[in-house]
């Protein structure tokens, strides 16, 4: 039997293990021989970055919550550990998967390797080089101890070569969040309310901002935001507001009337409203992927990206944090001159079904 301990904590992690629970759950009703648990860490834990998600993406019920949510990114991580130790020894799994880049990721997979338990990284191999970023440390430190490198694009896999990581530990597999993406795409819709009531398709942006780099100094949050509405012409800009960015917006102040800021959306909303945009201005990773496949134009506020193939073939623009940069881009998106999706290879929806097939194959 092949037991496996799938983990999740935050926000993007989500919609990035929904579809792999699913492809688990179809091949066990197949006769595989495997089963899962499915560990929150509890990172996130309000309604609106967790509880909506496991509604909306029809995850079961996790096996168990560890509670680690909250305080600095030392204690964060420790008490994560600490819980999912106790965790691994009790169940002892054949093996631990790890998606994407948050502390969680990090964490597990460190105490899960500490007791002999292989790890699985899904989205593993991509890099920004800035190390600035607690993300890309957590995916350093992760990758350096994962067994199986699920990746997203070539770029993940030629990072995983240079790295001196064998073939055999390789498997391109393409993007499990393009899977719930797929899945979930006839079910978007229009949030309840009445500032989204008034908007037409194609006449308005939407936006997301929560990287330290944006959000963290009042001054360059209020100029980053006065030139998004410089630039927009008007046009209504809704705003999911991220937990993290919530208290320093509320300190500048800002107020336009075309600015319009909500709480976090459910992802069927959240995705409606891209879908539907003029174009998107964000600072997310997930954000620029989905995006993408959207074919909607999509700026990105980071000086660097881990998600190169978003420019490449898709849809997205790597601006930077500099306020002063961003009109040409949106003048081009107002101008309807923006390029379109290519394709990117593997982002096709099965992602999850190769992930299995690979476990199946590798552990049976
Ligand atoms: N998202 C959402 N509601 C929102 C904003 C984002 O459901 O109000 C989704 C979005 O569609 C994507 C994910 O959250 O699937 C991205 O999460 P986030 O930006 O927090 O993380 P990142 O991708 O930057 O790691």
């Amino acid at each position: 039997m092949i037991n496996i301990t799938l983990v999740a904590g935050a926000r993007p992690n989500f919609m990035k293990i929904a579809p792999i629970v699913h492809a688990i759950q179809k091949a066990k009703k197949e006769g595989k021989p495997l089963d899962f648990r499915l560990v929150h860490t509890g990172q996130h834990y309000d309604k609106k970055m967790s509880g909506d998600f496991f509604e909306q993406l029809n995850i079961p019920e996790p096996h168990a919550n560890l509670g680690g949510g909250g305080g600095t990114q030392a204690e964060q991580t420790a008490a994560i550990m600490v819980a999912f130790e106790r965790e691994v020894m009790e169940n002892r799994p054949t093996l631990v998967i790890v998606v994407g880049d948050v502390t969680s990721t990090l964490a597990c997979s460190i105490a899960a390797k500490k007791l002999g338990i292989d790890v699985a990284h899904v989205e593993g191999g991509i890099r920004s080089g800035d190390l600035s970023m607690p993300e890309e440390i957590n995916r350093m430190v992760t990758d350096s101890i994962t067994d199986h490198f699920f990746t997203t694009s070539e770029i993940a896999n030629s990072n995983l070569r240079k790295a001196g990581v064998p073939e055999a530990r390789i498997h391109f597999v393409g993007n499990t969040m393009i899977d719930t993406l797929m899945a979930q795409l006839p079910k978007f819709k229009k949030p309840e309310g009445e500032i989204f009531e008034a908007l037409t398709p194609g006449n308005y942006f939407v936006m997301t901002m929560h990287r330290p780099a944006n959000v963290d100094q009042e001054h360059s949050l209020k100029a980053m935001i006065d030139a998004i509405l410089e630039g927009t012409g008007g046009l209504p800009i809704i705003f999911p507001v991220h937990p993290r960015t919530a208290k320093n917006l509320q300190n500048i102040g800002i107020t336009a009337e075309n600015l319009l800021m909500t709480d976090p959306l459910g992802y069927l909303e959240f995705n409606y409203l891209v879908k539907n945009s003029k174009g998107v201005i964000t600072d997310s990773g997930g954000v620029t992927e989905e995006a993408s496949v959207m074919n909607v134009p999509c700026v990105t506020l980071r000086d660097n990206t881990e998600r190169a193939e978003t420019i490449h073939l898709g849809t997205n623009e790597l601006v930077g944090t500099d306020p002063g940069k961003l009109k040409p881009y949106l003048d081009k998106i107002m101008k309807g001159e923006w390029k379109q999706y290519q394709g990117i290879p593997l982002w096709d929806g099965k992602t999850s079904e190769r992930i299995v097939s690979k476990i199946v194959e590798a552990y049976l």
